[in-house]
């Protein structure tokens, strides 16, 4: 896991890769550098090895995982997130569609306090408390604007012309998300070396925290799950275990290995990408889904509990509430 992380960062540029082979002081104080100067720090949310299916039962392990730890940087206490819709969310391939977009705000309007969510209360420090609410801030969309074929600069060139444009407010504690339809490629890897990714950056307004998450329909055996899911959308199911993993990462590890990471530099959600837990249940169009969130099934993947009384006693585990691994 850790080489195929290394080899998507050398795609993201020597900058990125040296943050990346430093100890975890010294990210911290070259991410204080890069936001003032230079290019952000990335952090790829890696690639559904197994391919679709193969997944979808894939419970993960229920022993303490390697410690995850405080590099001393800034959390967010409760997110915001802000969405522009990316691209055309009004096709007819049965997932850039407007019903596709409703699952997406379903989700961010129910995980905020839900017992998944606030499996991120256990990352508060004594500077920062994370509250395990999550706002919806609202959205926009954007018709191309740069193409269909995306760098990783565009992103944030994005976010800045929708704030500039007052579209999207400028909130410090923001996450913003661009979330593209499946015609969209982002070059550095979507699809090839990860399913999304965030990182923090300077806009006019500001500093600010943000994530790319594409249509999983691009590449259903890479960055899904399941073919067949509970909201009947394959791509969009699989982004939002995307969207729940950045957005989990984005709250406690805001500026990108100075709040809360292992000594390989995996943050929270990391650490149990693609595994699920073992409190699957099938839905009727017999899919596999793992927690309701408001009126839904979702399939979402585990996050770490920091420092949990666990069932193999005190540490780090993946689980997909307070109780349940
Ligand atoms: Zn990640």
């Amino acid at each position: 896991m850790k080489r195929k992380f290394v080899l998507g960062m050398i795609m993201l540029g020597v900058l990125a890769l040296l943050s990346y082979g430093y100890s975890s002081r010294t990210v911290h104080a070259q991410s204080e550098r890069s936001q003032a100067a230079g290019p952000p720090e990335i952090i790829p949310h890696r690639l559904n090895e197994r391919g679709a299916d193969n997944y979808s039962l894939t419970t993960g392990g229920t022993t303490p995982t390697s410690p995850i730890l405080y590099h001393g940087g800034p959390l967010i206490n409760t997110p915001t997130v802000y969405i522009v819709w990316y691209g055309n969310w009004n096709q007819g391939n049965g997932s850039d569609t407007p019903t596709g977009q409703q699952i997406v705000r379903d989700f961010v309007n129910a995980v905020g306090g839900s017992p998944y969510f606030n499996i991120n209360t256990s990352y508060s420090t004594n500077g920062y408390v994370v509250t395990g609410g999550v706002n919806n801030g609202g959205e926009t969309s954007d018709a191309y604007s740069r193409g269909t074929r995306l760098k990783d600069a565009d992103i944030l060139t994005i976010i800045n012309a929708k704030i500039n444009a007052s579209q999207l407010p400028y909130d410090a504690n923001g996450v913003y998300f661009v979330l593209t339809s499946s015609d969209v490629n982002e070059q550095s890897g979507f699809c090839r070396l990860y399913c999304g990714w965030h990182t923090a950056g300077t806009a006019t307004a500001g500093h600010v925290r943000y994530s790319f998450v594409g249509n999983a329909n691009r590449c259903l055996s890479g960055c899904a799950a399941q073919t067949t899911s509970p909201n009947s959308n394959a791509g969009v199911d699989g982004m939002i275990s995307v969207i729940a993993h950045e957005l989990e990462e984005a709250t406690t590890d805001p500026d990108p290995r100075s709040g809360w990471a292992d000594s390989g530099g995996a943050e929270n959600a990391d650490k149990c990408a693609w595994t699920f837990g073992h409190a699957q249940y099938q839905v009727g169009n017999g899919s596999w889904a793992n927690m309701t969130l408001g009126s839904r099934n979702f399939l979402i993947q585990r996050n770490l509990f920091h420092n949990l009384i666990g069932p193999n006693g005190l540490g780090d585990y993946c689980m997909v509430n307070a109780t349940q691994n």
